[in-house]
């Protein structure tokens, strides 16, 4: 053992704990509170994500109608798509698509650029029913944001998974968790978890003290480092002054952990483009209108 790693771990301490913001409507599939970037959130504070719309559970009735998102672009970043209850269908201009149900993500590299669609898997619409999902925007470092479009859809069984001693498991999407990996490649630091704890069960992260980390609270609620209270469908981000923070599940929860390296660059964003400079935008925006990101029919 090294001295290193005998050293005592810091305290992470809970910062601030953000309620669901009002809900506004992402095409008329998708009902969100909005936590990040128009919340009360600063995204140069929760660099690495810029972006994250939480579908709270709502009950969609049967529809003919197919609910969702048309066609539209994005350029330099990435979309996670969680989903938790209800199914959602992707398509893009690049071929890419599929339709991700409960448990799964959707983790697609926008890079240079492409249009998608997203909507309600087709049976799942016509029938309604609970609908549960987290948009994520990861955004991307400047000498990446040009990279090749690409899509990882990973299934639930495809996720690390570390069972909890004391009850429940980590499901790992990205990162890892006790030498548990995630199936999910990321082009910076990046640690996405779900947390499945038991109720009573306790468990311990540990993150480097500047990465950004939140948790968002899907299921259940939980207790912080012994203190403080996350209840249901809150988000909490903790301070940078230290590594290592307790959740103690209050009941059987599921809870979002978001973890990353901050990227300290610029951020310039024009509705679905994220870049660094606003002639970049600017560019975005033109290669858009001259066609550059393909075609995607309706
Ligand atoms: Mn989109």
């Amino acid at each position: 053992m090294t001295a290193v790693s005998e050293k005592a771990k810091q305290l992470r301490s809970v910062g601030r704990i953000v309620a669901p913001p009002p809900v506004h409507w992402v095409g008329d599939g998708f009902r969100v509170h909005g936590f990040l970037p128009h919340g009360p959130l600063n995204v140069e504070r929760m660099s690495p994500f810029f972006l994250l719309d939480y579908n709270a559970k709502y009950n969609f009735p049967p529809s003919t109608n197919l609910l969702g998102v048309g066609p539209h672009p994005h350029r330099g970043f990435e979309t996670v798509t969680i989903a938790y209850r209800g199914k959602v269908a992707h398509h893009d201009s690049r071929g890419g698509g599929g339709a991700i149900g409960e448990g799964d993500v959707q983790w697609m590299t926008a890079g240079s650029g492409l249009l998608h669609k997203e909507y309600h898997e087709e049976q799942f619409n016509r029938e309604g029913g609970e609908f549960q999902m987290v948009q994520l925007w990861v955004n991307l470092p400047a000498k990446d944001k040009m990279t090749e479009p690409k899509y990882q859809a990973i299934t639930n069984a495809e996720m690390g998974r570390f069972e909890l001693p004391e009850g429940g498991y980590v499901e790992v999407i990205a990162g890892e968790y006790e030498d548990v990996k995630g199936p999910a490649s990321t082009f910076s630091p990046v640690h996405l978890y779900n947390l499945k704890p038991k109720a009573g069960t306790s468990l311990t992260l540990s993150f480097p003290s500047h990465y950004t980390t939140a948790i968002l609270a899907i299921e259940g609620s939980a207790t912080l480092n012994g203190e403080k209270k996350l209840l249901t469908n809150n988000l909490v981000v903790f301070e940078n002054d230290g590594e290592e923070f307790t959740v103690t599940a209050d009941e059987d929860s599921v809870l979002l952990l978001m973890a990353g390296e901050p990227l300290n660059q610029p951020i310039a964003q024009y509705g679905p483009f994220l870049m660094n400079t606003n002639a970049e935008i600017a560019q975005a925006i033109d290669d858009f209108n001259q066609g550059k990101f393909g075609y995607l029919a309706d």
